[in-house]
């Protein structure tokens, strides 16, 4: 009995042995393996670290980067646009006269008194200036350089030098604005103005008033939802033949109809014909390139 249990636990020492020997180099291996895998993992978390902030880092300095070099661009490419907007008419017209043209020996007044509201008695020359500070202000916010003829109704520009206002601009559009006026109250809606091809002093920027004339009626119908009328080609404006950049005269409504005079003394309006003639203005700067 003693000598079994000897026997016994040497044969299970041998055993453990054995089993020992035997288990070892798999336990190595196993812990090799770790160590490598460990290793591994080292170096593609910190990697991984390392690219994760990369990447974000590059999100964030890429988006504003691109946020950046888009407003610049389009500031850069609207900053150096220059719209003019002459608020037609004035306090007090002046009726002495001037050439209807360079060179012209057919004279017309300076500058008119513009029309009346028919209901409100507002003045023309009072409804062109608020919807020109409105235009200029949404013409601004679009990243154009605006110059504006009057800012103010207590002035005596004619309408030969309003035009050289436009013209020592070298501006890309000079946009006149007014308030129509037609014997019938019935009348309304809008219309634009510019130069035939045939006209004596301008008649080579004729496509592009055309153009411009297209753009700010359109736009302007599409934002009032006004009546739209046509465009209107005429030589004997001095406005237009003393312009020689791209230029449109925009009837924006008739203040001898009650209703639109209506509407055209509103702010709401106003700021509707602001932003449609600027959407127009927008699409001419656009389309122009395919004349
Ligand atoms: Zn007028």
């Amino acid at each position: 009995m003693f000598m079994k249990k000897k026997v016994l636990i040497f044969i299970i020492s041998i055993l453990l042995i054995l089993v020992g020997f035997f288990l070892y180099p798999s336990y190595k291996t196993a812990g090799l393996k770790e160590t490598d895998s460990q290793y591994l993992t080292e170096v593609e978390t910190p990697a991984a670290v390392v690219e994760e902030p990369a990447t974000t880092e590059d999100v964030q300095s890429e988006e504003p980067a691109a946020d950046v070099t888009a407003t610049e661009e389009l500031g850069a490419t609207n900053q150096d646009k220059v719209i003019v907007i002459d608020a037609g008419h004035q306090q007090k017209g002046d009726l002495s006269k001037e050439p209807i043209g360079p060179g012209a020996s057919e004279q017309k007044a300076k500058v008119t008194y513009g029309n009346v509201g028919v209901k409100t008695g507002t003045p023309e020359y009072q409804l062109n200036l608020e919807i020109a500070l409105k235009l200029q202000t949404e013409l601004e916010a679009r990243g154009y350089t605006v110059i504006m003829c009057r800012t103010d109704n207590d002035v005596n520009i004619s309408n030969s030098e309003r035009a050289a206002i436009a013209n020592e601009a070298n501006a890309d559009a000079f946009i006149r604005i007014h308030c129509n006026g037609y014997d019938s109250s019935s009348v309304h809606g809008a219309m634009t103005m510019c130069q035939t091809p045939d006209n004596p002093y301008n008649g080579n920027r004729y496509e592009e008033s055309r153009l411009l004339s297209e753009c700010v009626l359109d736009y302007l119908v599409d934002e009032t939802g006004c009546k739209k009328q046509n465009i209107f080609e005429d030589d004997s404006m001095s406005g237009i033949n003393w312009s020689m950049v791209p230029v449109t005269i925009v009837e924006v409504g008739y203040l001898s109809n009650p209703d639109e005079e209506a509407k055209l003394v509103t702010d709401d309006y106003q700021q509707k014909v602001a932003v449609g003639i600027a959407n127009g203005v927008d699409a001419y700067i656009a389309e122009r390139a395919e004349l």
